[in-house]
């Protein structure tokens, strides 16, 4: 009985979902099987929750989920959250993604004093959800995926109307124009960037590394008449399981895509300088 309101309840939340989503259109090979990704979520509990927590917490979840890969794409494997129950300043934290092992998923700490709305807006769940998109890159390729999630967090949550584009523009606009000083030293992007990674300037990485998502997602719209979400629809159902390192995904994307745009994209951002990079965002 208790299975069957849990999921009667989700299946109303799911149907609202995919009713805000109705207007947006996605490429049939892409279309997610609602059902599975529900399937594919599992939970453990690593402090007590009650259960009407936790049955709050899996419905928010779900459709935290169902939100992600909608965007990005269904994942090749189970998707698991790790709840911890702490008091904090927010919904929210000491939240992480974990790439291997028995722990794999998605870690977070959550304060079930908060509001629903409160949760889902609330970046931070999109975020490590994002991380998954991609296999472990190594800390030396921190950069790359800390920017890849910082991007891909909020454009899910614009496609799943938590935000608006427009609000998507300006916190992508304000976040890049306030680490512009921080690329205004001697070097390649790379090496300013690998400074920043190694001295924990948090902002500087994580929304230096996004401006390479920008900058791709920019391109794909005008030239390529896709967007990044829609090649990593693609990269989910095809090549991502045989990619090891990050050379490997960005040809796995230029494969998707017939051409090299992400090599060009990541040589310029390996060996041209820092400012230059920069001027171009
Ligand atoms: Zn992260």
């Amino acid at each position: 009985m208790k299975k069957m309101r849990l999921k009667g309840g989700f299946i109303l939340l799911l149907f609202t979902v995919l009713m805000s989503f109705s207007a947006r259109a996605v490429g049939d090979e892409t279309q997610l099987d609602s059902v599975q990704i529900v399937k594919d979520v599992e939970f453990v509990w690593k402090t007590s929750f009650t259960q009407k927590e936790k049955d709050r917490i899996e419905n928010l979840l779900y459709s935290c989920a169902y939100q992600a890969q909608k965007s990005l794409g269904k994942y090749p494997f189970k998707l698991r959250f790790f709840c911890t129950k702490r008091n904090m300043n927010g919904p929210l934290g000491g939240c992480r993604a974990k790439f291997s092992g028995p722990e794999k998923g998605v870690h977070l700490g959550i304060d079930p004093r908060y509001s629903d709305s409160e949760f889902m807006r609330d970046w931070r769940t999109h975020h490590e959800i994002s991380h998954l998109a991609l296999p472990a890159l190594g800390k030396r390729n921190r950069w790359f995926f800390e920017g890849f999630a910082t991007y891909c967090s909020r454009q899910i949550m614009a496609e799943a109307n938590l935000l608006s584009y427009a609000e998507v523009d300006s916190i992508n606009k304000a976040r890049v124009d306030a680490i512009r000083e921080d690329f205004d030293q001697k070097g390649t992007f790379l090496e300013v960037i690998i400074y920043h990674q190694e001295h924990w300037n948090f902002s500087a990485y994580y929304w230096g590394g996004a401006t390479y998502f920008l900058r791709a997602d920019r391109i794909l719209k005008k030239r390529y008449d896709t967007s990044m979400m829609e090649v990593l629809r693609e990269y989910q159902l095809k090549e991502r399981n045989d990619d090891r390192v990050l050379l490997d995904v960005i040809h796995s994307w230029d494969a998707i895509i017939g051409d090299a745009m992400f090599s060009r994209l990541m040589k310029e951002y390996r060996t041209v300088s820092a400012k230059t990079v920069m001027s171009r965002v």
